[in-house]
């Protein structure tokens, strides 16, 4: 759990590697959907770009069908989700949790971060303009592609999911805290370094 542009995604993928765990990021999902324009699409477009909450139902709904797939045999990684005690609370009627990894950055970062961040529209590898630039601007280095940004990462959207993410996300770390392992990291520092912190404090 962290802030939009705290790397959860990133460090998510580098330790779902590490454990050979299944990586789930409910965002991805939905960004999926906007992308094959599917009947889902429809419903969550303008909410997602106005940088809002989907409902819990959908959220749910997704949740519930990507983990009946059972491609996560060693267990699985989830991103982006718990974001409020209800879901949260849906989570743990069904599920255990090893542990919470939560990632906190000053605002400022995460908002400079996200604003900077960039993935190719073709094979979406993703890039962040103040850490890993492409070689030539707006083209991907690896399929060519062309690089777009997030429709919901401008100011004014950023502003409402951290906003969200402080008086909404950050009270279910409080749920956590009392049944499982909660392990805190700073996330400012570089991507090695957050990975390096996440191993020490899970032990790994
Ligand atoms: P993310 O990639 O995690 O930043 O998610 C992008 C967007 O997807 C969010 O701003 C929400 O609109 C939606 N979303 C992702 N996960 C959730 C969730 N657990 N609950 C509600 N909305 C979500």
């Amino acid at each position: 759990m962290g802030p939009q542009g705290c790397g959860k995604g990133t460090q998510a993928k580098l330790l779902a590697d590490k454990l050979e765990l299944t990586h789930l990021s409910v965002g991805d999902i939905f960004r999926w959907n906007l992308q094959s324009h599917t009947k889902l699409a429809a419903r969550i477009k303008r909410i997602m770009d106005d940088g809002q909450l989907v409902p819990d139902e959908i959220v749910e709904e997704i949740i519930q069908t990507r983990l009946q797939q059972h491609d996560w045999n060693y267990g699985f990684i989830i991103d982006g989700f718990p974001r409020n005690s209800e879901q949260a609370e849906f989570f743990l009627e069904s599920y255990d949790v090893d542990a919470v990894i939560h990632i906190d950055v000053p605002d400022e970062v995460t908002i400079e971060r996200a604003l900077s961040r960039r993935h190719c529209a073709s094979c979406g590898l993703d890039y962040n303009l103040m850490y890993h630039r492409p070689e030539s601007e707006d083209t991907c280095d690896v399929c060519g592609g062309q690089l777009v940004t997030r429709r919901d990462d401008t100011q004014e959207a950023l502003e409402r999911r951290l906003h969200d993410y402080r008086t909404r996300t950050l009270p279910t770390l409080e749920l956590f805290q009392r049944k499982e392992l909660v392990v805190h990291v700073d996330g400012a520092g570089s991507v090695e370094a957050t990975h390096h912190s996440i191993c020490e404090r899970l032990r790994i």
